[in-house]
């Protein structure tokens, strides 16, 4: 069966059409995703995101693979919040270097309406004045400061699901499926668009990744961008010592991804360190158009590693990728085109 002409843009995915998809031979899949992702994507840009800690460790979570978590002795000390000029200067860095997001991380549960708050926010300020999409990934968020966040020129707020309701359960008791689900319907309520994805890798079966991606699917519209982490164990978290998971689940899980959100970036994120070059060409080919990239070799704290701004610049040269510049995502919405329809964990779970 040929892909259709043009991929729909669809939000009903059934659990089955998803497994179907999913199961289909590889180079097969690999092809189909391929062929959806160059009807909605330039398949010689690559978007190039950086990652700042603006505010590390002592989080209260108990996330079982987060490395920033106190209660798990991981060897990531506390860190005072990063002074503005100094995130200014990293991102002035990472422009020069190809990146055209940033994303601010704090080991936060959620926002407080704080002093702290009040810094990020002119974070956000000065980072959008340089010219670069800002994203912030700080915990949960009302929508006043989602609001608050939009006027001061965010692009994009993550969020991650992270895995299917059942299994999420699993992995983190405090904070639940429903606040993140929140989390996401009150960035939706505004204009910054929606980043939010999970991890493969965490001990569940594959028709819980299924179903994180049914989840994911049934955000109207998709969130514009979908990060695939891969578990990067960091010793001292209960999720340390799993198995490695093999490549080919991780090539499945994009082409999977790019096929049901054919207008998203799919970001191959966490866990990219550990994939050869041929490897990630792979992810690439099947529809993945959206890397993290470092001048310290690390995403948010040096326990998850990730390549640097020069061995992601000769990849891209070898694969004949080149950095999509900042705003230019054809895919993204126009103002006023987002309808906030976010699912709640008993649709997840009727869809299941
Ligand atoms: N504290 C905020 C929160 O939890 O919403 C944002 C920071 S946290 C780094 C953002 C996401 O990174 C998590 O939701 C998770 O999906 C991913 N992540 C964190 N540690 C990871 C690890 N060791 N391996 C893979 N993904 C990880
Ligand atoms: Fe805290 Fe976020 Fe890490 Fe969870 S993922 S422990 S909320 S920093």
């Amino acid at each position: 069966m040929l892909t259709p002409m043009k991929a729909d843009i669809r939000h009903d995915w059934s659990l089955e059409e998803i497994r179907e998809l999913h199961d289909l031979p590889l180079l097969e899949l690999v092809f189909r995703a391929a062929t959806v992702h160059r009807q909605y994507h330039d398949p010689r840009e690559m978007q190039v995101c950086k990652l700042i800690s603006i505010k590390t460790g002592a989080c209260p979570e108990d996330c079982a693979y987060c490395a920033q978590s106190s209660r798990y002795s991981t060897g990531i000390s506390p860190e005072r919040m990063l002074e503005k000029e100094a995130v200014l200067g990293l991102a002035a860095r990472a422009k020069a270097s190809g990146v055209s997001r940033v994303c601010l991380g704090a080991a936060w549960r959620e926002v407080k309406d704080n002093g702290q708050f009040d810094r990020v926010v002119d974070m956000v300020k000065g980072v959008t004045d340089l010219g670069l999409e800002v994203c912030c990934t700080l915990g949960m968020l009302n929508e006043t400061q989602a609001r608050r966040l939009e006027e001061a020129g965010l692009y994009a707020y993550n969020h991650n699901v992270d895995s299917s309701a059942e299994f999420y359960e699993t992995i983190i008791t405090t904070r639940t499926y429903a606040d993140r689900l929140n989390t996401i319907e009150n960035v939706r309520k505004t204009k910054v668009t929606v980043c939010s994805g999970g991890i493969i890798g965490l001990g569940e079966q594959v028709s819980d990744r299924l179903k994180m991606l049914q989840t994911l699917v049934a955000v109207q519209p998709h969130p514009e961008s979908v990060p695939i982490n891969i578990l990067s164990q960091v010793e001292g978290t209960p999720l340390a010592g799993q198995k490695e998971v093999p490549v080919w689940d991780v090539i499945r899980m994009i082409a999977t991804a790019r096929i049901l959100m054919p207008a998203s970036d799919v970001r191959l994120t966490a866990g990219r360190a550990r994939l050869s070059a041929t490897e990630q060409a792979l992810c690439f080919l099947a529809g993945a158009n959206s890397i993290f990239s470092s001048e310290t070799e690390y995403m948010l704290t040096p326990a998850v590693p990730s390549p640097s701004y020069d061995a992601d610049a000769e990849l891209l040269k070898i694969l004949g990728l080149v950095a999509r510049a900042p705003f230019d995502n054809p895919n993204a919405p126009r103002a006023g085109e987002l309808a906030n329809r976010v699912p709640t964990v008993e649709s997840c779970a009727v869809s299941a």
